[in-house]
């Protein structure tokens, strides 16, 4: 029986690699974890966490507009960028202070060094230049922002997680993408006063969201003031004597900005990790690949999270680490569920979705069903407001499995984490008509949904 110095070694202190770290140290393991960086990972650093702190803070400049129409005069409203900013930082800080706070408590050790793997079981700190060994090796190093290094001057453009650091906030923007980080980034500099444009290849935002729900956050956008240039891409950024970005699209356009960002996806992280010498498995895009349990095909390597490019979303590491920790320390062999994860994007209005799109739907069912209904939430009427809400369900049949449910709309984010226990329950239609609203919400629509939209295929109810 070989002598390892460690029972685990976790690379990567994000959400993934935290919750394995601290699960397997209180079950007793010898854990250690290293971070180059600030503990936290993406979502706490430089994610989800600052992003919905700018997105609270951009949704104030509607929410003046609205009070007018309640009564209210808030024309003294001001707003000063680097107030959030460092308060924002500071939230940030916090947060990484307790994810060290609990490491610490669960008896993990922690290295602040970036590590590389040597062997199937032996890791090395770059700095430190020490080697350790480990029965298990857990990879969590998360993913990158991709840089689209072929545009001419890529570099005078920056990324979400420069974003978040601007000593000014500037004027106008020019964003390029039409993904998740694209859009809610337009929101907020939207929101915060910044004439913003994005630039996309799709005709609409959001690929890979149902289509009816692409189109209406389009269109809000769009109606929200944000210019959306679609069919494009950014040729050449050049950087002009003011200071200000001139940037050249591939349709010809020349667009002045004092900013230009790059939302162009994410990528894994795992160049420079050593793992190819070590003998491990990476995909096309050069992500870890590994089996249910998160097992790559070296047997004492496993990995977490979006070094995996499984579902690229927070909960989803922690429910992998997790599971991992529960199948390998506490000895409950346990799969994570990729099916119905939920997702939101926190753009105006914001998304909800969980489950299939229609098209999904259609393509994999014969006699699927769609509920939709569009309509002006209460609140806008009285605010002078002329955003719209879109909720849809995907069902089977008329009173059968409720397969997708999509909403755009305010509060769709709190919304579809209720209605993704249902979908993933399997409850059904006839289930969802027989549950009374509740009044006046806009969530009762979800239940009120009567008639389905006709479809060329569908069979008669
Ligand atoms: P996405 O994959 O969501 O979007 C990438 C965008 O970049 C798409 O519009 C895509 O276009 C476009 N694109 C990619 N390559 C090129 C290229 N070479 N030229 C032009 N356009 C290109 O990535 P994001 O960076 O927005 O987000 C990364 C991931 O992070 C998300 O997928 C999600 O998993 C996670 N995330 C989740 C959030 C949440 O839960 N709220 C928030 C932020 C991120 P096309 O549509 O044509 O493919």
């Amino acid at each position: 029986m070989p002598h390892y110095n460690y029972d685990l070694f976790v690379i990567g202190a994000g959400s993934g690699g935290v919750r394995a770290a601290r699960l397997a140290a209180k079950a007793g393991a010898r854990v250690a974890i290293a971070e180059d960086d600030r503990i936290g990972g993406t979502c706490v650093i430089r994610g989800c966490v600052p992003k919905k702190l700018f997105v609270y803070a951009s949704d104030f400049s509607q929410a003046f507009r609205d009070a007018k129409g309640f009564g209210w005069s808030v024309d003294w409203a001001r707003f000063d960028w680097p107030t959030l900013r460092d308060n924002v930082e500071a939230e940030v800080s916090r947060l990484s202070g307790l994810y060290r706070k609990n490491l610490d408590g669960a008896g993990a050790t922690i290295f602040e060094d970036r590590a590389t793997v040597i062997d199937a079981n032996t890791v090395r700190l770059n700095r430190a230049g020490a080697a350790y060994t480990a029965e298990r090796i857990l990879v969590a190093t998360g993913g990158h922002t991709y840089r689209p290094t072929d545009i001419k001057g890529h570099e005078l453009g920056i990324t979400s997680t420069d974003a978040f650091k601007l000593d000014k906030l500037p004027t106008r923007i020019l964003i390029a993408g039409g993904g998740y980080i694209a859009v809610e980034f337009a929101t907020v500099f939207s929101g915060l006063g910044v004439e913003t444009t994005l630039v996309m290849r799709a005709d609409k935002v959001l690929r890979g969201f149902d289509a009816d729900v692409r189109a209406h956050v389009h269109a809000e956008l769009e109606q929200s003031g944000i210019k959306v240039v679609t069919g494009a891409t950014i040729r050449e950024v050049a950087e002009l004597a003011s200071g200000a970005r001139l940037a050249t699209l591939s349709n010809g356009v020349r667009l002045e900005v004092d900013q230009v960002m790059f939302a162009l996806g994410r990528q894994p992280n795992t160049p420079g990790l050593g793992l190819e010498a070590a003998g491990v498995k990476l995909n096309a895009r050069g992500a870890v690949e590994v089996d249910q349990f998160s097992r790559s095909n070296v047997p004492s390597i496993w990995a977490v999270g979006d070094v995996t490019d499984r579902i690229n979303l927070t909960p989803v590491a922690i429910r992998e680490a997790q599971a991992f920790a529960a199948t390998e320390f506490m000895g409950e062999p346990t799969m994570f569920d990729h099916a119905d994860v939920a997702s939101a994007v926190f753009c105006r209005p914001p998304v909800g979705a969980v489950g299939l799109t229609e098209e999904e739907a259609r393509a994999a069912h014969k006699d699927v069903r769609v509920y939709r209904t569009v309509f002006r939430p209460m609140k806008h009427i009285l605010a002078g407001n002329p955003q719209k809400s879109l909720m849809k369900l995907v069902t089977l049949g008329a009173k059968g499995r409720v397969l997708g449910v999509h909403i755009a709309g305010p509060e769709a984010p709190e919304l579809i984490q209720v209605a993704a226990i249902a979908v993933k329950a399997g409850l059904t239609k006839a289930q969802w008509d027989a549950t009374c609203a509740v009044h006046p919400t806009a969530a009762e629509e979800l239940v009120l949904m009567s008639e389905p939209v006709p479809h060329d295929n569908e069979a008669p109810a």
